[in-house]
C-alpha cells in the first residue's frame, strides 16, 4: 500500500451523483431503512469517467495489494471500490451484515478507490471495522468523523506509517490496530501475493549485487553498463506506477542504512 493523492472530482459524481445520493437520502427520511444492489447507478459510481480517474490517480493499481489492474474498460479490470461500504457493513468476518450501509456515501468522490477484483470481492467485501464501534455513523445525518476506521485510507493516511516489511513479508509497525486490521482483513500476506512481492524483490536483489561488483571492477567495462542500468531499474522499481513499490522503497532505504 502506498499514499495516494486524491484527484480532481469527476464531474458525473458532482451532478448526476449529487441527484442520486439526494433520492437516497429522501427515501430513507420517508422509511426505507434497507438498501441493495438495485438501488444504486453503477453508471454513476461506476462510470467511464469515474474508472479512468481513479485508475490513473492510483498509476492502474489496486489500492490495497499494489497489483496492477487491467485497464477500466477490460472485462477482467479491476473494481470502484467504496471505502465505505454501500450496502451494509460487517465490523468482522463473523459479524451479520448490517444495513443500511453508508448509502449516502455511494457516490462521494472520497469514499471511492480503485482496487483489483480479489482485494475487493475476496477480502474487503463489506468489512469496515471501527476502532469505536458505537460511534458508528448510521444515516446520512450522522457524523462519520467521530468514526475511527481501523482500515487504513490510503488517501488520508500514509501506509508507511502503519505498514512495515520483512523483506516481502509485511507487518504492522509496533503491532499498531491500523496496521494489523489491514493486513489481516485484506491479507496481505496471501500466498500468491507474498510468492510475487518475493520475485520482485529477487530482481531488486539481483540489481544490487551487480552494482556492488561494478563498484569493485571498475575497470569492466561491461559490468559498468550493466550497473547503471540496474540502478535505472531499482529507480524505476520504487516508482509509485511500479508494483509492489512500498516493499521496494523499504528495502531501497535498508540497503541506505
Ligand atoms: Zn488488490
Amino acid at each position: 500500500m502506498i499514499k495516494i493523492e486524491r484527484a480532481e472530482e469527476p464531474e458525473i459524481l458532482k451532478t448526476k451523483g449529487k441527484q442520486a445520493r439526494k433520492a437516497l437520502c429522501t427515501s430513507y427520511e420517508q422509511g426505507k431503512t434497507e438498501f441493495s444492489k438495485e438501488d444504486f447507478n453503477d453508471n454513476i459510481y461506476a462510470h467511464p469517467s469515474v474508472k479512468k480517474a481513479l485508475f490513473s490517480m492510483q498509476n492502474g493499481k489496486c489500492c490495497f495489494c499494489e497489483i496492477k489492474t487491467k485497464q477500466p474498460q477490460h472485462p477482467d479490470k479491476g473494481d470502484v471500490e467504496h471505502f465505505r461500504p454501500k450496502n451494509g457493513y460487517q465490523q468482522d468476518k463473523d459479524d451479520d451484515l448490517h444495513k443500511p450501509g453508508y448509502y449516502w456515501l455511494a457516490y462521494k468522490w472520497t469514499n471511492l478507490l480503485w482496487s483489483c477484483a480479489t482485494c475487493n470481492r475476496s477480502y474487503k467485501k463489506n468489512l469496515f471495522p471501527l476502532q469505536n464501534p458505537t460511534a458508528r455513523a448510521k444515516n446520512h445525518s450522522d457524523d462519520i468523523t467521530s468514526e475511527i476506521p481501523l482500515l487504513i485510507n490510503p488517501c488520508e493516511q500514509n501506509p508507511k506509517d502503519y505498514i512495515k516489511f520483512n523483506r516481502s513479508f509485511i507487518y504492522a509497525l509496533d503491532d499498531n490496530p491500523y496496521g494489523k486490521a489491514t493486513i489481516e482483513l485484506l491479507s496481505l500476506n496471501r500466498e500468491d501475493l507474498e510468492e510475487a512481492r518475493r520475485a520482485k524483490l529477487k530482481t531488486f536483489k539481483q540489481q544490487l549485487v551487480l552494482i556492488k561488483a561494478a563498484a569493485t571492477y571498475t575497470d569492466d567495462y561491461d559490468l559498468q553498463k550493466a550497473s547503471r542500468e540496474a540502478q535505472q531499474m531499482i529507480q524505476e522499481m520504487a516508482l509509485p506506477q511500479a508494483e509492489y513499490s512500498a516493499m521496494i522503497k523499504a528495502a531501497l532505504s535498508k540497503t541506505l542504512q
